[in-house]
């Protein structure tokens, strides 16, 4: 009889759950985490958010070529891995192709909620197909794309967990530079101003209970300098998606070290980015117990990047899998697992 009750308990709960309309839902949404899947597209970017509620957000959307190998495993881990029926939100970081290069393929194959961008500018000075690109996307986007500015809030729904996500910077704007002083402001050397659409990169901060995540696109170094320095706005964080690949034109020490990372994921691939001077300086991160990497870097020598362990893909492009990263949080925010492809070992992390 008890159990009986719990059945059909369950299978109201189950009818309240899932509901009818957005957003879309996961198929372990019971279990009332934080999913984070950093989808390998070969030294792009795409990363997948499912929240507690189910409602999901791509941020990027690797590169457009390649016979729609990154669309696929991306509509792969969306559909299969996560269960999602349609994707509520997808963003751009910035205007390059290994960074919105699906968003308008995705939309042909799967139902897109809302799309998010810091602004189209009329022209790229740094590609000369930006027009005929952007048109692409407009019609995907039938011209609502949503536009982010510095101390935006994303507006995800939130369940029993408290779960916001700010915009940290945007078009070379950045945040108000308030909060104690960071000690680390003085290791930011300036470099040649960067006149790429990398440093109007969308800056995503990320909380889900006491957890904190930090994703910068491909800010570079003195927009990295301008957030964070002479003060620390941003505070410590638990996890850092590497930026820009862990290419040497971004991850200032000034920011780095200040946010002081528990775990980083590198988005890399086995030709670009993973550079030393990254590596170093994440090696110099007080708090850093594990750096994972999508890609091997195959230019350099095992002991001069993350060990075998945590590094997702070890073959060179032609023979690569796509395994992704993928890091859960728990309910509370309180703990999060980090694990390579679906069989993985998840390694248990207590959020600071
Ligand atoms: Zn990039």
């Amino acid at each position: 009889m008890l159990r009986s009750f719990f059945r059909l308990s369950l299978l109201l709960a189950a009818i309240v759950v899932t509901g009818f309309g957005s957003p879309s839902l996961h198929a372990d949404e019971s279990t009332g985490r934080l999913d984070i899947y950093f989808i390998d597209v070969e030294g792009g970017a795409a990363t997948l958010f499912v929240t507690p509620a189910g409602e999901s957000l791509l941020i990027d959307s690797g590169y457009p070529d390649f016979n729609g190998r990154d669309r696929d495993r991306i509509l792969k881990v969306v559909t299969e891995t996560a269960g999602l029926k349609q994707i509520d939100n997808v963003a751009v970081t910035h205007w390059h192709r290994d960074h919105y290069g699906n968003h308008a393929a995705l939309a042909a194959k799967i139902r897109i909620g809302n799309f998010w961008d810091r602004g189209i500018p009329d022209a790229l000075q740094e590609d000369a197909q930006f027009v005929d690109r952007i048109a692409d996307y407009r019609r995907a986007s039938e011209n609502q794309s949503k536009k982010l500015e510095p101390g935006d809030m994303l507006p995800l729904e939130s369940g029993k967990t408290p779960l916001g996500i700010k915009i940290v910077t945007a078009s070379r704007n950045v945040i108000a530079n308030d909060g104690p002083p960071n000690p680390f402001a003085k290791l930011h050397v300036p470099k040649k101003r960067d006149a790429s659409d990398n440093a109007a990169s969308v800056s995503f901060l990320l909380s889900f209970g006491k957890f904190r995540f930090l994703c910068c696109g491909d800010l570079t170094w003195n927009i990295e300098a301008k957030l964070m320095t002479p003060n620390n706005p941003i505070g410590q964080v638990d996890m850092y998606m590497v930026t820009h690949h862990g290419l040497p034109s971004s991850n200032n020490p000034a920011l780095v070290r200040a946010i002081d990372p528990r775990v980083a994921v590198m988005c890399n691939g086995p030709t670009k980015g993973g550079h030393p001077d990254v590596i170093k300086t994440l090696r110099q991160v007080k708090s850093l117990r594990a750096l994972y990497q999508l890609h091997r870097n195959v230019k350099l020598k095992a002991d001069e990047q993350t060990a075998a362990a945590y590094i997702a893909n070890t073959e060179p492009t032609t023979d690569c899998k796509g395994v992704y990263v993928k890091a859960s949080i728990a309910a509370d925010g309180g703990s999060y697992t980090v694990q390579i492809g679906a069989d993985g070992k998840p390694r248990t992390y207590k959020t600071r």
